[in-house]
């Protein structure tokens, strides 16, 4: 079946076209531009950009797909989590169309599309994989027994995500927004062992409770306070070093944990999606852990890591294959959908 899915959760508008595991077209807008002076993401100005960006977007998916409208046997759309505004345009767009062509609708789990995308790049799942998701909204890890109807989560972050923390870092050392890619390109000319910064959650008392859970905003208080002291002493220090220091600790979280977790649930492959996913300093750490571990790991390509329509119809193509039943067309959007919910 050739299945349309569409996002909006944030700030990019994503329609793509999806048969099987083949991906016909993805088509992105973004409205970053209009967001990025005012140094984080407004909801309303998303709204708007969105309502414009559709319809051309949905065409320009259709047309370089070589497509029409009615060869689309269902579609799929993000129902949550993310701004309600934002989603709210895109269910209603993905509603019109159901009605108009009396073709299904599938509302389905962002987080869960940043995983599914995988399967257009590399191919099926196997049986169980661990699915590391990172963004400027998210740090989650799933254990996806079936990525269409059984997702477990097993750990989120309690505070900051990692891109987030990224970027409030980016802000205290004086980058421009979003600070995430600047840190990394600092870090890679910087010693990752100059400073030893703090790694949240992973005391023996955090083991019981809190195994798989990230909590990134005690490092990001701990790199503000080395920075305020080296500079109320008027003491030099090297941007390079902070940078690399904070990225390794990040790193040394996330992988660790996701290792443990992999290792627990004897799972041997791994899946990293989210814009965070681009990050030097992780992708390095996790080939490595991964090696050694024995665990497969498998990241796709940057433009598929970000917020995209195809992440959508790759899940949307796997619901409809999996048998599951269409959503209701009163379908509302959820802002915080919980993880282990793949369609509503
Ligand atoms: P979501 O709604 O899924 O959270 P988002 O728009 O917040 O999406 P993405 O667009 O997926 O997030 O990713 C952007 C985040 O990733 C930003 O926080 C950005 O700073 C961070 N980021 C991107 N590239 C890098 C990098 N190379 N190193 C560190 N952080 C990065
Ligand atoms: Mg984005
Ligand atoms: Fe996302």
């Amino acid at each position: 079946p050739l299945v349309l899915g569409i996002e909006t959760s944030c700030d990019e508008t994503g329609v793509a076209l999806v048969r099987g595991n083949d991906l016909l077209f993805d088509a992105v807008a973004s409205s970053m531009d209009e967001h990025a002076r005012y140094g984080g993401i407004i909801p309303e100005v998303a709204s708007r950009a969105h309502l414009e960006a559709m319809v051309p977007t949905i065409e320009r998916s259709l047309g370089e797909a070589g497509v029409s409208l009615d060869e689309v046997d269902a579609i799929a759309v993000t129902a949550g989590p993310g701004l309600v505004g934002p989603l709210t345009i895109g269910v209603s767009a993905a509603k019109s169309l159901a009605v108009a062509l009396d073709k299904p609708l599938y509302g389905v789990n962002h987080v869960i599309g940043h995983a599914a995308v995988d399967q257009l790049v590399h191919g099926e799942f196997p049986e169980r994989v661990m699915a590391l998701v990172v963004s400027g909204g998210h740090s989650s890890l799933l254990l996806v027994d079936d990525v269409a109807t059984s997702v477990t989560e097993l750990g989120s972050t309690l505070d900051d995500a990692a891109g987030e923390a990224f970027d409030k870092v980016g802000r205290l050392l004086g980058l421009p927004y979003p600070g995430g890619p600047h840190i990394d390109r600092l870090a890679r000319e910087g010693d990752p062992t100059a400073i030893r910064f703090p790694r949240g959650l992973t005391a023996r008392k955090d083991q019981a409770e809190h195994a798989y859970d990230f909590s990134f905003s005690g490092l990001k208080t701990a790199v503000a306070r080395w920075v305020e002291t080296r500079q109320d002493a008027g003491e030099a220090f090297s941007l390079e070093d902070v940078a690399a220091s904070f990225a390794d600790a990040v790193a040394d979280v996330l992988t660790a944990k996701t290792i443990a977790a992999c290792q627990r649930h004897g799972v041997d492959t791994l899946v990293v999606g989210g814009g965070f996913s681009a990050n030097s300093q992780l992708r390095d750490m996790a080939a490595l852990r991964c090696a050694e571990a024995g665990i497969e790991l498998r990241i796709p390509p940057i433009r598929y890591c970000t917020d995209n329509g195809a992440m959508i119809a790759a899940l949307g193509s796997a619901v409809v294959r999996a048998g599951v039943a269409p959503s209701d067309l009163g379908i509302g959007v959820d802002s915080s959908m919980p993880l282990t919910t793949v369609t509503v």
